[in-house]
């Protein structure tokens, strides 16, 4: 539990942030919000006053003429302001429309726009997911800043309004003749009065908001609850795991973990019904009781004042209807300075989140878009360790690729292959080294750019349940042909042609029942189809064929040499026999080249690495 609640200019940093980033972006949304509820607020006194005015009249003169025309007037302002609520409600659904993705869009833009190495990193995954529980419950967090900003403007409108229609009670005096309750007209007693009622009116809700504010002060543990029940109680949502939690029994351990978090937070005998039957409660019951005790010493005051001649029977309704919004103003003012407060622990996290810094040099060079496809690529000493690990991942890499040819990339698991393709990529950095595109560092080229001569098919690539043309050109809008065409020399043909739709046909069954399942090598095929359709001048193949056998993979990379076509081509394996066609191979070990050449060569080798791997592994292809 944290000690102390939060400052109130940190509170309102942080709110303001929140609502500057809304504005700007949705302006309407906010401008509707806002104005709605002053409308709201004031809207009311209307009635208040013109009901007084009546009764006043019915009261007094009796003047049939001056009657009608309040009469008309009432009804009119009633139409004008229901008129103008449903208008400015109607503008307000339109320009709301669709808020809780307004809200999660700013997260989906923030990791889309994020450095690849903060995106991997496990605190970006923490934050995100202690984010989205937050959220998940009641809210906290974005989506409850532009609440309390209404909350806020209802208050203090409200607040404007009552206090209009109430001076007079204060300062129209109760006549000398009326003996002993001239001390209502004493201004102590004016004063005394006041300061009962702001008492009373500040006092019920800093009770409520002490109340509620037990669950910002455990935020902490409360993000921590609501993540494992996400986790644990979401399990069977997961599609990629529903084998193992039917292999392995896992509904069990989720059961037992839900359990002991709903026990310890929020069951009946968990920390949050403590706090409730214990000081949550008594605030609560305690801010109800004070409120009732305003009215009771409003009515008193206001009727005494009226019981004395001091005004009519019109003011009595008037000063007791807008005194209660008085002090229904002051107490949703303070409640929602008080919500904003708690909200504001939860913004914490959020802003954590969107300052996550972009620190990669971004260059401006534009890549050269070379109709021969002439691109050379040198590493130059380059190593790298992962953010926040010790060992070296790559140790002092060298090596130049020479243009159009087949380069095989072979290595135990953890060797460093991947990490390898993951620097080639710009997804990192080198720690020491550089890496050279045409002579010239890649850190200065655009980004962007630099990306777009690259079509890697990497080990744990995904296809989305959407139809098979979108997947293979990542994008809704495609060229029929060239994604048949792509598919053909993925080697697809065979089974596209027994699809129904063809290249319209959905992957999965996720958005259309009609949709259909893949095999693994299915969807390697796909994914290569896929790198194929970018027609980028280099082609890299990062094992996606982690399902097929190794007679299937061996078949598979034989065949892209001939689809690489004139494209630079690098496979990725740690089983050698997929790569021996290639031109050249390095072998990879503990994250340094320790060979290179054709498989001939290395094979002759017998004291080398590869010549080990190669024995090691011959046993299990024929030929
Ligand atoms: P390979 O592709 O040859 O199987 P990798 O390039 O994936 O090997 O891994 C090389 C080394 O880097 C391994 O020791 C691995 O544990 C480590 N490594 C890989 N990814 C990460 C990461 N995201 N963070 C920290 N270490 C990593």
């Amino acid at each position: 539990m944290s000690k102390k609640p939060m400052s109130w200019s940190e509170t309102i940093k942080l709110n303001n942030r929140a609502f500057s980033i809304f504005f700007k972006r949705y302006p309407q949304m906010v401008l509707s919000r806002i104005i709605s509820v002053v409308w709201n607020a004031l809207t009311p006194y209307v009635g208040i006053r013109l009901s007084a005015l009546v009764i006043d009249e019915l009261a007094g003169s009796r003047d049939t003429g001056r009657l009608r025309f309040l009469v008309l007037l009432t009804l009119v302002s009633a139409a004008v302001i229901a008129l103008m609520s449903a208008l400015l409600n109607k503008w307000k659904e339109v320009q709301n429309s669709g808020d809780w993705w307004k809200v999660n869009h700013l997260f989906f833009e923030k990791l889309l726009d994020m450095d690849y190495v903060s995106r991997d990193e496990s605190k970006t995954a923490e934050l995100l997911s202690i984010i989205r529980q937050n959220q998940s419950g009641v809210g906290w967090g974005l989506h409850k800043v532009i609440k309390g900003y209404e909350e806020l403007c209802s208050s203090v409108f409200t607040l404007v309004g009552g206090i209009a229609l109430t001076v007079f009670l204060f300062v129209s005096r109760v006549p000398e003749s009326a003996g002993a309750y001239t001390v209502l007209n004493n201004p102590l007693f004016i004063v005394l009065m006041i300061a009962v009622m702001l008492m009373i009116t500040y006092v019920a809700p800093v009770l409520s908001n002490k109340a509620d504010s037990y669950w910002a002060l455990n935020v902490k543990f409360l993000n921590r609850s609501n993540r494992l029940y996400s986790f644990f109680g979401s399990l069977g949502y997961h599609r990629e795991i529903a084998t193992d939690v039917r292999m392995y029994r896992q509904d069990r351990i989720c059961k037992n973990n839900n359990q002991e978090n709903r026990e310890n937070s929020f069951g009946s005998k968990g920390l949050m019904a403590k706090c409730g039957r214990g000081p949550m409660g008594l605030y609560n019951a305690a801010s109800a009781a004070v409120s009732v005790i305003f009215t009771g010493v409003v009515y008193t005051f206001v009727c005494l004042k009226a019981w004395a001649g001091a005004f009519g029977l019109g003011a009595v309704s008037q000063y007791v209807a807008s005194i209660t919004k008085v002090s229904g103003g002051m107490s949703a003012l303070i409640s929602a300075l008080g919500g904003m407060r708690n909200n504001a622990a939860f913004l914490v996290p959020v802003f954590e989140f969107l300052d996550i810094p972009n620190n990669m040099y971004q260059g401006s060079l534009s890549v050269e878009k070379r109709r021969d496809r002439k691109y050379e690529v040198e590493f130059r000493n380059v190593s790298f360790k992962y953010p926040g690990s010790e060992n070296y991942a790559l140790r002092n890499v060298n090596m130049k690729f020479e243009i159009g040819r087949r380069l095989a990339v072979v290595g135990m698991n953890g060797s460093g292959k991947t990490t390898f393709i993951k620097l080639l990529c710009r997804l990192y950095d080198p720690t020491e080294g550089e890496i050279l595109l045409n002579g010239i560092d890649i850190r200065k080229y655009n980004y962007a750019e630099y990306m777009m001569i690259f079509s890697v098919v990497f080990q744990d690539f995904r296809l989305f349940a959407l139809k098979l043309g979108e997947n293979v050109a990542c994008n809704t809008a495609y060229d029929r042909e060239q994604v048949m065409d792509s598919l053909k020399k993925s080697g697809f043909s065979e089974r596209l042609s027994e699809l129904q739709d063809g290249v319209e046909t959905y992957l999965y069954k996720d958005y259309d029942s009609n949709g259909v399942n893949i095999s693994g090598g299915e969807a390697q095929k796909i994914a290569i189809a896929r790198a194929l359709y970018k027609d980028a001048p280099f082609i890299i193949l990062d094992e996606p064929t982690a399902a097929l056998d190794p007679i299937a993979e061996a078949e598979i990379y034989s065949k892209f040499n001939d689809i690489a076509g004139d494209k630079t081509a690098i496979y990725i394996s740690h089983r050698l026999s997929s790569c021996k066609f290639c031109d050249m191979i390095v072998v990879f070990h503990d994250g340094a080249i320790i060979q290179q050449g054709t498989h001939d060569s290395l094979v002759a080798d017998e004291n080398g690495k590869y010549y080990e791997l190669w024995h090691a592994q011959a046993q299990y292809y024929t030929e």
